[in-house]
């Protein structure tokens, strides 16, 4: 094949412990899926269901990486987030099944720029801007089921500068994680390479220049970046 202009790169997660990467085809995230999180935002009813948005595959930020500080903000927060990578396509699976379709998981960052995310909720206009931006999803190293299990309970936590900011229990998601890919595969068709950022719990704060943020989730490896100057 003769491209006209140069292919984009293909964006890959390493596996911890192996030289393989995984390539991500997709990247998911689920809004709205921790009780406390969708109090501290106070902008829709608790019983709204979690729902499901995307983000470009090129926005992938790994371990140790920069994260730049976006354009059109004033107000970039973190998302510490649980994320569940597909290892094997699938349409309508049912929640008894899909656990056989998830190659592994690992912590990532939805990056947020807060400020316009809520201005276009307001408005009613769609969030992209919000959330779907360049380098607003950092990946920690996939740990593969096969050496770690399915995460379905455990602590989930960030800090900033070494300072705790969230803290809670993957077993309070609304959604469990069956639950969340089966309701996806309705949706869309799921692909090997497929990444799901599976919400965040409470105490998701502002972010500047220099900040060191370091994710945790029980049993994967850590997740750490830096943000970095104004882009
Ligand atoms: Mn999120």
């Amino acid at each position: 094949m003769r491209y006209a202009v140069q292919p984009p790169e293909v964006m890959a997660v390493p596996v911890a412990g192996t030289d393989a990467s995984f390539p991500v085809r997709r990247i998911y995230c689920v809004g709205r899926n921790y009780l406390e999180h969708i109090r501290e935002m106070k902008e829709s009813d608790e019983r709204d269901p979690p729902f499901f948005f995307q983000k470009p595959r090129d926005s992938i930020v790994l371990d140790g990486q920069a994260v730049p500080y976006p354009p059109a903000t004033d107000d970039f927060q973190f998302e510490v987030e649980l994320v569940v990578a597909i290892g094997k396509a699938g349409r309508a699976v049912s929640k008894e099944k899909v656990l056989d379709h998830i190659f592994g998981y690992a912590v990532g960052f939805d990056m947020t720029r807060r400020d316009r995310q809520r201005e276009s909720g307001k408005k009613g206009l769609p969030w992209e801007i919000g959330k779907s931006f360049d380098a607003s999803a950092p990946c920690g190293q996939l740990h593969p089921v096969s050496k770690v299990g399915h995460i379905s309970q455990g602590r989930i936590s960030v800090s900033v500068n070494g300072e705790t900011k969230q803290d809670s229990l993957i077993e309070k998601m609304i959604w469990n994680v069956p639950e969340i890919v089966s309701n996806l595969s309705h949706l869309y068709d799921l692909g090997e390479g497929d990444l799901i950022y599976t919400g965040t719990p409470a105490g998701v704060a502002p972010v500047v220049r220099g900040d060191k943020l370091l994710g945790k989730v029980d049993r994967l490896s850590d997740l750490g970046i830096t943000i970095g100057a104004r882009r």
